[in-house]
């Protein structure tokens, strides 16, 4: 009798006879993943999480997701959880890029591997894998486009959340670009502001604040993700200008795409997030399973150069928007209208 052993085994009861006595089989136990997410508030962490429930349902894996409300209290408990509840392999995106390295610290007690999801966990040197994109070419793309847009001017910069570490790394590759101009006397920096955990309502106030104070005088806008975008467009709505600034984004959400269309939002960042939530779950398999994994890149997370695997961000204009996202399926024609 052959055991249905590995991942995609089904939870099935094999029967032996050997000569009088019926052995009966344990089942092979499914693989178990505990999945944490930091929030649901931006659409991508919505698809993220659709991409991974149904993905792990096909590979046959047992997935349980906890999702916390922006707030790494949630964020621990939930984690503390899932280890006492048992799991092979964690995927964590951590709220808070430091404080979630002492749930990486004790799952690596229990013998838990931890796969960073999207963010870097920092402070720890414990972290197995750090899967996510580019995230300095995600600032560099924004940087790059901005400066060519506007290569001289009056610029309000954006960051996002700073317990984030993407945020750090989208603006390091940002300013790659744009600080030699403002060296050079090119760009003047009229406000230059972190949006605390990235809400919406943080920028949407940050950006009225630069408009007034700066009689409207504004040339470009570096904001951080579409989100913050969306809340900064509304700013320069209400004082008719929308249209008239560029302004970068990032995530593709459907909202930003419909704003890009209608000529609001001058560009955004595409990361593949069903991609990226398929890598992970592969991943999980093959660090359960004890394979090794293959990297691309190394990112320092103040310990150690933490072994990653860094998907590519594209850049997405008017010009490429339908091609790149509804031809590559990931908004329909009908969300752009
Ligand atoms: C993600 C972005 C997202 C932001 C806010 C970042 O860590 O990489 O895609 O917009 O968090 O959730």
């Amino acid at each position: 009798v052959t055991l249905l052993a590995g991942c995609g085994g089904q939870q099935e009861t094999a029967e032996e006879t050997a000569g009088e006595e019926t052995v009966v089989e344990e089942p092979e136990a499914k693989i178990r993943v505990g999945l944490s997410l930091p929030t649901q508030r931006e659409e991508r962490w919505v698809r993220d999480k659709e991409r991974m429930e149904a993905y792990a349902a096909e590979v046959g894996i047992e997935l349980i997701v906890r999702v916390s409300d922006a707030n790494i209290q949630e964020q621990i408990t939930q984690v503390e959880a899932l280890l006492n509840q048992g799991i092979d392999v964690l995927i964590l995106a951590p709220h808070d890029a430091s404080a979630a390295a002492s749930l990486v610290e004790q799952a690596n007690r229990e013998g838990v591997p931890v796969i960073s999801y999207d963010r870097l966990i920092t402070n720890t040197d414990k972290l197995d894998i750090y899967l996510s994109f580019d995230n300095v070419k995600v600032g560099e793309l924004q940087g790059k486009y901005i400066t060519e847009q506007v290569p001289e001017g009056r610029y309000i910069i954006m960051s996002g959340a700073p317990t984030d570490n993407n945020a750090t790394l989208f603006k390091q590759g940002a300013m790659s670009y744009i600080q030699p101009l403002i060296d050079a006397g090119k760009i003047e920096v009229i406000a230059e502001q972190a949006v605390d955990n990235w809400v919406p309502e943080n920028a949407l106030r940050i950006v009225e604040a630069a408009l007034s104070a700066n009689d409207n005088q504004v040339d470009a806008i570096l904001a951080p993700n579409d989100g913050t975008a969306g809340a900064a467009i509304q700013a320069l709505t209400a004082q008719g200008l929308a249209g008239q600034v560029p302004i970068t984004g990032q995530d593709a959400e459907v909202s930003a795409a419909k704003r890009i269309v209608d000529g609001t939002q001058s560009m955004t960042i595409f990361k593949d997030t069903r991609l990226l939530g398929e890598e992970a779950i592969n991943i999980a398999i093959k660090l359960a399973n004890g394979e090794s994994i293959s990297t691309n890149g190394e990112v320092d997370n103040g310990r150690f150069n933490v072994p990653s695997v860094l998907l590519e961000p594209q850049v997405v204009t008017a010009d490429n928007i339908r091609e790149l996202l509804v031809g590559g399926g990931y908004i329909t024609e009908a969300d752009l209208n």
